[in-house]
């Protein structure tokens, strides 16, 4: 039944005529092949289902900032929120205007700023090399895939490119919102985005918060909660009202054309077409998983 729909997806998705346009501020990401698709549902049986290119690994970009969230909740706690709100921004991913109002103080983990924070947090005066090593080990723990790795070239490319993070970095930094040096912050934070996965090692790690059972337990119920409720309220920036309208589900997108979804209880999804809609979240990913809450009735509303 399941397999049916998520075929019938694909085969919809495959005769779109428009797929959006690739991230063209990262040269790296910006000559992907935009017609390009993959979804894959882990389910709460431990069955797996994907169509289309399930196991071609992907730029998880923003995807990342869940995985950083996490790691600092856990090693940081409550402290984080010190430095970095929990408030839908309403403006792009990369805005710095709310940031100059609010004196420096990030609207939520999400959008750029709050994910420098973030990883600023994590970083903690160790080196950048400690702080990713212990992001990638837990995403290949959470996936349960040894075989997930950092595409260099991808980080470089944003390094290169990255002015308007580095803006964000410093103006964090003049509000004293940055602990660590702000290149080797935005190193570490370029290096976590860079970070490449298929949407089934994705949907894999995507159980640990969707709470299936058998799934590695990597933070506290009450973490577990509280990230599901910034990914349902800021996890698409100034698309997330959008996303929550359409597919009703906690989601987190990223500009490599990635989204993770997660039905409590009941799912873990990633879809992936490297195409992106005019706030920089998928288009056809986001079609996809529209059709995909239709069809399985997976709103949590
Ligand atoms: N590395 C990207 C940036 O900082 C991530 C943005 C995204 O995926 O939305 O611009």
């Amino acid at each position: 039944m399941l397999e049916k729909i998520i075929e019938s997806i694909a085969a919809e998705i495959r005769q779109q005529d428009d797929w959006g346009e690739t991230a063209q501020y990262i040269p790296e990401l910006a000559t992907v092949d935009p017609k390009q698709f993959a979804i894959s549902v882990c389910l709460a049986d431990g069955r797996m289902i994907s169509a289309g290119s399930a196991t071609k690994p992907f730029s998880i970009q923003s995807i990342s900032k869940v995985f950083a969230l996490v790691a600092a909740l856990g090693r940081v706690g409550n402290q984080l929120w010190s430095r970095t709100g929990r408030e839908p921004s309403g403006t792009s991913f990369d805005s710095m205007v709310l940031l100059e109002r609010e004196n420096g103080r990030p609207r939520n983990p999400f959008i750029n700023a709050g994910a420098i924070v973030t990883t600023d947090a994590l970083l903690c005066g160790r080196p950048p090399k400690q702080a990713l090593a212990e992001i990638l080990g837990l995403v290949r723990q959470m996936s349960g895939s040894n075989g997930i790795f950092i595409n260099d070239a991808v980080a470089a490319s944003e390094q290169r490119t990255g002015s308007r993070n580095k803006a964000l970095a410093y103006y964090l930094q003049s509000h004293g919102n940055l602990v660590n040096d702000p290149d080797l912050t935005l190193g570490t934070y370029f290096h976590q985005c860079a970070i490449e996965m298929t949407t089934e090692q994705l949907a894999m790690a995507g159980r640990s918060l969707a709470g299936l059972e058998g799934a590695p337990r990597v933070i506290s119920l009450k973490h577990v909660r509280r990230v599901n409720a910034l990914m349902m309220t800021c996890g698409h920036y100034n698309g997330s009202g959008d996303f929550a309208f359409r597919v009703g589900l906690p989601g987190k997108s990223g500009v490599g054309g990635g989204i993770l979804i997660i039905a409590p209880k009941v799912a873990s999804i990633a879809i992936w077409s490297p195409g992106l809609n005019h706030y920089g979240n998928s288009y056809a990913g986001t079609r996809a998983a529209e059709m995909l809450s239709k069809a399985t009735n997976w709103s949590v509303f």
